[in-house]
């Protein structure tokens, strides 16, 4: 929560600074890179499973807070009270990244008026390594502002960057977001929080893997 804290005061200061009126979102896992990071869980029963990918953790977490009765937008925390081990450190460390091409090649472009962010579920302690790894992909990282949401909805972390921004009409001076995602449950929430009251005009490339290599489908609201 203290990352978050410091990168709002960040994003507060530059946003006095700068005319920005797009904001360009870009999650890290399975968007900008392909890695081989694993979660590895036990659980309180003793059963251990390895989840190998996105669809497979949030399929995992889903069911076992059903199981739990929990009901928090992100269960990690929670689960882990009730005595499950969950082992997240692959996701500290960028392993054995496949840079996802046509989403990095938008990623460097950088237009006017807008501001680039990071943002990743993932624990704050790995947005040193993601920067790391932007650099090395020929990614300018000092362009590039990374937020952790540890979890937290980024929906409403969107929402709130939005509301920073009040003009003494009411309205903000953020337009558009363009938000690439690959996530099926963030770009639902995203939209929950951004469409029904058109908080912004929102473009979402969605990221999909095919058999012939990767594809962005538009969504918008
Ligand atoms: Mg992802």
């Amino acid at each position: 929560m203290k990352l978050l804290l410091e990168n709002w005061r960040q994003y507060i200061n530059e946003m006095e600074e700068e005319v920005i009126d797009t904001l360009r979102i870009f999650d890290f896992d399975e968007t900008i890179a392909h890695t081989r990071s694993e979660t590895r869980v036990k659980a309180p029963d003793g059963s251990e499973a390895t989840l190998a990918n996105q669809q497979e953790f949030e399929d995992y977490m889903s069911q076992a807070a059903a199981n739990e009765g929990i009901t928090d937008f992100d269960p990690i925390d929670a689960l882990i009270e009730k005595g499950y081990q969950i082992d997240l450190s692959d996701f500290s460390i960028v392993k054995d990244p496949e840079e996802i091409i046509i989403v990095t090649d938008e990623l460097k472009k950088f237009p006017e008026n807008s501001k680039t962010y990071i943002m990743t579920a993932r624990r704050g302690n790995s947005l040193g390594p993601i920067l790391a790894y932007l650099d090395e992909i020929g990614v300018d990282s000092s362009k590039v502002r990374p937020i952790a949401t540890g979890g937290e909805s980024k929906g409403s972390v969107i929402a709130n960057m939005i509301a920073q921004k009040k003009l003494p009409d009411g309205t903000s001076n953020i337009k558009r977001i363009e938000y690439y995602e690959d996530s099926d449950k963030n770009i639902q929430d995203v939209m929950n929080h951004i469409c029904p009251e058109k908080l912004a005009e929102l473009t979402i490339y969605k990221v999909v893997k095919t058999e012939n290599g990767y594809i962005l489908q538009h969504i918008g609201c």
